[in-house]
């Protein structure tokens, strides 16, 4: 059984919903990265601090609820508004940022079966990782899926918008300098656009349990 699985890929591709799956199915903790970006966006979004000052002592923990503690206070619905998306993306390009939340990030893995999602995670974070996958779905798809979750959540959202907010994030994370989105050589690629995520979890599951 692979023990250590990262799972990387653009915004929207279902990446988090499909690990918590995986995660509950496998007993294994689910680690989101992304939130730990956008909990130093929030801290930032907040501060008039230096970022460089401000995540030097920056407290970020995930619990196995999925919930998001920034400095010890629960922030779960705040890190998902789409400024924070935004910004998230733009503090993400600072080596120092990503320096400091990739030694958090390895600490976390430590604790034993995990599955981990983010833009780095086979590259960077844990390029030992037992099984890498890289999930992805047109850019399309990936928009009606957001637009449709936010509508649910009784959002007033514009397709066109969300479609653009995402082009424009997946164009920064894949060309920034430092640990740009990329498939890890060794990732297994996963196109979601014409699959369920129930489809996409088995696809995963079965991978985990082969040798
Ligand atoms: O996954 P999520 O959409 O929540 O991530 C928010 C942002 O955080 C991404 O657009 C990306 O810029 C950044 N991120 C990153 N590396 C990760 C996870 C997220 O740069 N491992």
């Amino acid at each position: 059984m692979k023990k250590i699985i990262a799972v990387d890929g653009p915004a929207g591709a279902g990446k988090s919903t499909v690990s918590k799956i995986v995660a509950a199915k496998l007993g294994y903790t689910y680690i989101d990265t992304g939130a730990m970006y956008r909990a130093v966006a929030l801290k930032s979004s907040r501060s008039c601090e230096d970022l460089i000052m401000l995540i030097d002592d920056i407290e970020i923990e995930l619990d196995d609820r999925a919930r998001v503690f920034l400095d010890g206070v629960e922030v779960t619905k705040e890190i998902r508004t789409p400024e924070i998306s935004k910004l998230a993306s733009d503090v993400s390009k600072f080596g120092f940022v990503r320096k400091k939340l990739t030694e958090l990030q390895r600490k976390m893995a430590e604790r034993g079966s995990v599955i981990m999602d983010g833009r780095d995670i086979g590259t960077q974070v844990l390029p030992n990782a037992d099984l890498k996958i890289f999930l992805t779905a047109s850019l399309n798809e990936r928009a009606r899926r957001r637009f449709e979750e936010l509508q649910m959540k009784g959002q007033e959202v514009d397709f066109d918008a969300i479609k653009k907010e995402i082009a424009l994030r997946d164009k920064q994370d894949t060309e920034r300098e430092i640990a740009p989105l990329k498939k890890a050589e060794d990732a297994i690629l996963i196109d979601s656009t014409n699959l369920t995520i129930d489809e996409v979890a088995g696809k995963i599951l079965t991978l985990c349990s082969t040798d």
